[in-house]
């Protein structure tokens, strides 16, 4: 099959690797020949997990056929390819919805298994392969197989979360939810600080179905973690009360006149002082949002999505996506202390969300476990933003935390040990299944994983 070789990225647009691309039309094309490879979907992980430098990328956005829907039970079975935009666009209609969903429908099925994503809904519902029900697999002899959490039980679960290196995913069949009307109930509540925000987000009163906090990441002093908690669920029909007809059926959202940004913002164009005008008047605007309001779920789950590759706003050099999770028991401690380190570096963050996780899943490489989990994007201006990711680092191993690998661009591969700990398991199943180290990526190679770890593969 031809191959081209070019430099490609992660949506951080860091690091940019050549790689050799290789895009197979049909599901039957897909295979395991090359002895260095990694499957790519759509490219939105932040760092370097669907790159293979100077390897083989295996391009899965071909390979994106509807094969099943059950408009009955809800069960959809499609090749891993599929973005979900392409199958919100058949399944809202038919008044069902995706499970769980990351911030972005502009994302593979394979990429949501192998990254074992969440959602909003994650101290309710879990992750994303909580719902799935099958995997087809293509593993590195060429075997082609199936697993779920009851049969191969143990490919299932090293591979959700498993970031592409035991096989490529071929096939997910998925348990979707129901929904009454396309329609969001939204409630908002401004936190003046994080000890505030942290009540909001326990708060059994205010508790919704889908939960998480925009925090204003330069407040600083009394203000520290200030922010806005955004509760929802789908809105029942009976919730769309007195609104127009029209209102009440199935239907999409109304297309937001999509912009895309035209060039690379210059370095300087985000600074403390544009941020902070930013921040002070979203603060102000969102959290002064009283009373519940309907909205649309594309501006609800999505509302980045609006601005085509926004991923410029950071400039030419890209940026970094730091998530992290930190246990429960010391988590309001380490995130206190992870946000007065970001402020006092005046290394400002564009974003930074607040999310409470649910319990452990049972991935073995899976991110989320019971506690907080705090996302943010930060430039790259210099090597110093390098220098504080460590310190930050440190402060969420020292409280039993974790980062998040689908947008890791530089972590440590002592680091990666000491956050993962059932990677040995994990690791048994990889000498079974690909003892050659065939799946391979810059990610797993900087981290070390995988056989012959500690070496270059
Ligand atoms: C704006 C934005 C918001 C986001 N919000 C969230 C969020 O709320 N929650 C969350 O969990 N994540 C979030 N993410 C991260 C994103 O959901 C994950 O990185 C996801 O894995 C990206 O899917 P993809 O198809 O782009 O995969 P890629 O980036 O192409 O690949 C990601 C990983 O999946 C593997 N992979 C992809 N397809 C296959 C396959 N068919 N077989 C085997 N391995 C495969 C790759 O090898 C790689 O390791 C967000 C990303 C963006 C850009």
């Amino acid at each position: 099959m031809p191959t081209l070789i070019t430099s490609i990225s992660g949506w951080g647009r860091y690091p940019l690797q050549s790689c050799e691309l290789e895009r197979p039309e049909r599901y039957a094309d897909l295979n395991s020949d090359a002895p260095s490879l990694i499957v790519r979907g759509q490219g939105r992980s932040y760092g370097d997990a669907s790159l293979n430098e100077n390897g083989r990328v295996l391009l899965t956005e071909r390979v994106n056929r509807m094969l099943e829907l059950d408009t009955e039970q809800g069960i959809l079975r499609a090749e891993a390819g599929v973005t979900l935009a392409e199958i919100l666009a058949v399944i809202v209609l038919q008044g069902w919805f995706l499970p769980v969903t990351p911030g972005t429908k502009f994302v593979s099925l394979g990429g949501c298994v192998a990254a074992d994503v969440h959602g909003k809904n994650h101290h309710h519902e879990g992750s994303f392969c909580d719902h799935v029900l099958d995997l087809a697999m293509i593993l590195a002899d060429g075997t082609r197989s199936h697993c779920s959490a009851t049969e191969n039980a143990e490919l299932f679960w090293a591979t959700v979360g498993g970031m592409g290196l035991t096989g490529i995913i071929g096939e997910v069949t998925l348990k979707l939810i129901p929904i009454q009307t396309t329609r969001m109930k939204v409630r908002y509540h401004a936190a003046t600080n994080l000890e505030q925000m942290f009540k909001l987000l326990q708060d059994p009163t205010l508790d919704d179905r889908y939960s998480v906090a925009w925090i204003d990441s330069l407040a600083t002093g009394k203000n520290l973690g200030r922010g806005v908690a955004m509760f929802g669920h789908h809105a029942t029909l009976a919730e769309l009360g007195n609104s127009k007809p029209h209102s009440r059926q199935l239907k999409h959202d109304q297309p937001a006149r999509k912009r895309t940004l035209p060039f690379d913002f210059p370095a300087f164009a985000l600074n403390p002082l544009s941020i902070g005008a930013f921040n002070a008047w979203y603060y102000h605007r969102e959290g002064g949002k009283q009373e519940p309001f309907l909205s649309g779920y594309d501006a609800y789950f999505y509302p980045l999505d609006a601005i085509g590759q926004w991923n410029r706003l950071y400039g030419k050099r890209g940026f970094v996506q730091y998530q992290c999770v930190i246990p429960e028991q010391g988590a309001y401690a380490g995130m206190a202390t992870l946000l007065h380190e970001l402020s006092a570096s005046r290394r400002p963050s564009f974003l930074a969300v607040l999310k409470r996780f649910g319990a452990q899943g049972r991935g073995m490489l899976s991110f989320p476990t019971a506690g907080y989990t705090l996302a943010l994007d930060l430039p790259i201006r210099d090597s110093g933003l390098f220098a504080l990711l460590d310190r930050l680092d440190s402060i969420v191993l020292q409280h039993g935390g974790r980062v998040y690998l689908a947008k890791d661009a530089r972590l440590s591969a002592e680091s990666f040990r000491s956050m993962y700990p059932r990677y040995e398991e994990w690791l048994k199943i990889k000498s079974i299944i690909d003892p050659h180290n065939r799946f391979s990526s810059s990610l797993s190679r900087r981290l070390h994983i995988g056989l012959n770890s500690g070496r270059a593969a």
